[in-house]
């Protein structure tokens, strides 16, 4: 079978790896060049923040990030020689108002990677030699890891490449599908070359409503930026991610501790701001006031791919016998990312699912209402 894929975020290259490796042929898209959009700019956190905050259907993919990952990195680094380190940090969290909620939604669900303890000052210090005075205490979740996203993507792209069953189009913005009977016929990029399928799927993150017209459907994803700060410590200075009011602190091993983030809808904006920087900073020395003596290496932004509950649309479109979704991410598109291509690959190939396939379901999406009608129904 021949699977085109359009966007080649961590959706999109994710589900090329997966059915490439169940022995399909892909053509992958992306308008600029692959894995540079939020994929990139993200955290790498393999757990939604709060996971008590989130719906089950975020948090019933998101467990299986990390442990598919590993699979993933021990499969690719052979070929790729890039390990995406899968760092093992725990996290620490300070909102006090979360505690008892942290605490309840372990005793629940009992997932191993959300396993969580209350610490006192004391035992917080030897988790964590860093933190502000001002924390007397915390949750601690000691199996929650981070991803080193750009890298990653940098692994998924060097293996796919050299896939001989796989081929990329960089710079190539795929603006038409061409339907005839129900059916994709081609997509069509901008320069108006066409490219045929067997099947196609859409994995345009935060781009993905810009289908919403040709579909004839309402696809309620909107870019929403979030900016980063990145500091340079020495190696394995700050041995565990944290957070506080929604802010965190993500260390590298090698000494880079990534840091956010802000939620703006400010539309394709990625230009970070002097004051929304500022809040980052201050939050950051907040938690670990020493970093105030490290340089501070570079500032960015991302565009969330946002979706009204944050669960993702994976699954075929409505209408269409080859059309086929994995986007709307929202803040969790690199920890649910492995499950949801694979999600997506079970379906294409009609396979058992890992999850209950419905609640992802592109039913969710409503008629198409042009804009004016929009306007006059709210
Ligand atoms: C600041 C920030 C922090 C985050 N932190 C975390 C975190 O810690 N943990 C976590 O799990 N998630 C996190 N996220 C969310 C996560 O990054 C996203 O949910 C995820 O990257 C979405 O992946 P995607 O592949 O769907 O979208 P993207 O990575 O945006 O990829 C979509 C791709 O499609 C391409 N494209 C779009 N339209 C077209 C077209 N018509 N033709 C060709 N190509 C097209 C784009 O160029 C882009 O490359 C964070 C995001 C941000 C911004």
């Amino acid at each position: 079978m021949h699977i085109a894929i359009i966007g080649a975020g961590v959706s999109g290259l994710l589900s090329a790896l997966e059915l490439v490796e169940q022995g399909c042929s892909i053509t992958l898209f992306d308008q600029q060049h692959a894995g540079h959009a939020a994929s990139w700019a993200g955290g790498g956190i393999l757990s939604p923040m709060y996971p008590w905050r989130y719906p089950n259907e975020v948090n019933h993919l998101a467990q299986h990030g990390k442990q598919l990952y590993q699979q993933w990195n021990e499969k690719l680094q052979p070929k790729t020689g890039i390990d995406f380190q899968i760092h093992d940090t725990g996290m620490l969290i300070f909102d006090e108002a979360d505690f008892e909620l942290g605490l309840n939604y372990k005793d629940q669900h009992q997932e191993p990677m959300q396993h969580c303890e209350y610490l006192q000052r004391e035992q917080l210090e030897t988790v964590n030699p860093h933190i502000s005075a001002q924390f007397q205490h915390a949750i601690y979740f000691p199996h929650l890891a981070n991803i080193r996203n750009p890298r990653l993507l940098k692994s998924l792209i060097s293996y796919l490449k050299q896939h001989p069953q796989v081929e990329v189009y960089e710079n190539t913005w795929i603006e038409k599908f061409n339907i005839q009977n129900q059916k994709i016929q081609s997509v069509e990029s901008a320069n108006g070359q066409r490219f045929v399928a067997d099947q196609f799927v859409i994995a345009t993150g935060a781009w993905s409503h810009c289908w919403a017209e040709q579909l004839q459907l309402s696809i309620p994803v909107e870019p929403v930026q979030g900016q980063m700060m990145l500091f340079k410590t020495p190696e394995n200075w700050l041995p565990t991610m944290c957070m506080n009011n929604v802010m965190y602190l993500i260390p590298r091993r090698d000494g880079h501790i990534v840091c956010g983030s802000s939620m703006d809808h400010i539309g394709f904006d990625k230009r970070p701001n002097v004051q929304t920087q500022q809040n980052i900073y201050k939050a950051c020395i907040e938690m670990v006031p020493e970093l105030a003596n490290f340089p501070i290496v570079k500032q960015w932004a991302g565009l969330r791919p946002s979706s009204p509950t944050g669960i993702p649309y994976i699954g075929k479109m409505p209408e269409l016998n080859n059309l086929w979704a994995n986007f709307g991410h929202y803040r969790n598109g690199l920890c649910m990312g492995p499950a949801s291509a694979q999600l997506l690959r079970q379906l294409m190939l009609n396979q058992d699912t890992c999850v209950d396939a419905k609640a992802y379901s592109t039913e969710r999406l409503t008629a198409y209402a042009p804009l004016t009608q929009q306007s006059s129904l709210s």
